[in-house]
């Protein structure tokens, strides 16, 4: 099977689509489901490539896996060693952008539908939602695939989500939450004037700097299991035109906070609401990412017990990393495991996987779809 996975994931490598653009994959992955009984819905929006493909099952309940077919820009071309996107397979190893991030998943789980097909093994129904824009702005990808789900009443009962997980090996890590990101920016107003004449001005800095300073300080109590603690980062801090003799109109601070399930976006919202409370402030708040945690039950142990079955790893549930896609079906109560490639090269010039790889987490995807109940 790992040929087939090979060979798809190659393919996919070779249809250039640096973000937002599908460079065509989508198209191509419609041809290869088709004769599997795949029936394509295009989500498509703002210029995104976006597709539910759905197989109705012979088994009760809905397995979706979750992907993109965009990548990140490759940098300087001339700095790799092999084309980005020829997909050269040199000593058991595959070359290109996307090769971790993330077509060789979206390959593996094609391979491992098309295997259990192929052996008429009867299956839940199978989604593959698929968006060519993660790497971007996820403004209109995976939130519209959502949406139509949630009017067409069609959310799976769980999701994988193909970003690639491991470390070390292919099943030593599954991520089963992200801190959630909270972006601020502050602007603290007072009157601009003289140094020497205090009394006809108001220094927006002597009103930033205790609010700052509290700011910094805030316990965010204690952190949920599993997850690293609130961290809350004042990044910028400006105020002041330049002049030593001029008092601040205003001062300006951007602060990002990546917080644990333990805080939520609303109680964030008033503490920092608190800490300004004395001053005459402006806060934008951004709050680009949601929290997310999937539970400990029976689709974590079984995402475990394959990768057990398989491979003989004991598997980690992590919850590091930057955000996913994954965030947006937690939010519509799906629960998520995130599995895929090892992620030593993503984003870098040389981005690369071992084609035992794709072997491997084929196996285990399709061990994961044999063994799924609802
Ligand atoms: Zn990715």
């Amino acid at each position: 099977m790992s040929e087939i996975a090979t060979n798809i994931a190659v393919k996919l490598i070779r249809r250039e689509s640096v973000t937002p653009d599908d460079g065509g994959c989508q198209n191509y992955i419609e041809r290869m489901l088709a004769p599997l009984g795949f029936v394509r819905t295009s989500v498509d929006a703002g210029g995104v490539t976006n597709s539910i493909y759905t197989r109705m099952g012979e088994l009760p309940g809905t397995l979706a896996f979750a992907g993109h077919t965009d990548v990140v820009p490759t940098g300087p071309v001339e700095k790799w060693q092999f084309d980005p996107f020829s997909g050269e397979i040199v000593d058991g190893i595959l070359h290109g952008r996307g090769a971790q991030d993330m077509k060789s998943a979206v390959a593996c789980w094609i391979a491992a539908v098309g295997k259990l097909c192929g052996e008429y093994t009867p299956i839940p129904t199978i989604q593959l939602l698929i968006t060519s824009d993660e790497e971007g702005e996820s403004v209109d990808g995976t939130i519209r695939i959502i949406e139509r789900m949630q009017a067409d009443g069609t959310l799976p009962d769980a999701c994988i989500v193909g970003e690639p997980s491991c470390s070390e090996m292919v099943g030593d890590t599954i991520r089963r939450g992200r801190r959630g990101v909270v972006q601020i920016k502050a602007t603290f107003h007072g009157k601009q004037g003289h140094s020497a004449y205090p009394q006809d001005a108001d220094n927006a800095i002597h009103h930033a700097a205790p609010a700052l300073a509290k700011i910094a300080t805030i316990d965010w109590g204690t952190p949920a299991a599993g997850f690293p603690a609130t961290s809350c980062q004042i990044t910028n801090v400006n105020g002041g035109t330049g002049a030593t003799n001029v008092i601040p109109g205003f001062c300006e601070a951007l602060i990002d906070i990546r917080y644990n399930p333990a805080n939520n976006f609303d109680g964030i919202k008033c503490t920092i609401e608190a800490c300004c409370e004395a001053c005459d402030v402006t806060l934008e708040f951004d709050h680009s990412a949601i929290a997310f945690s999937t539970a400990d039950g029976p689709f974590l142990d079984l995402v475990s017990d394959s990768i057990r079955r398989v491979t003989g790893i004991e598997t980690l549930r992590d919850t590091g990393g930057g955000t996913s896609d994954g965030r947006f079906l937690a939010a519509a109560g799906v629960p998520v495991a995130e599995l895929g490639t090892t992620n030593s090269t993503i984003h870098q010039v040389g981005e690369q996987v071992a084609v035992s790889e794709l072997a491997t987490l084929t196996a285990i995807y399709t061990d994961i779809i044999e063994n799924f109940e609802v």
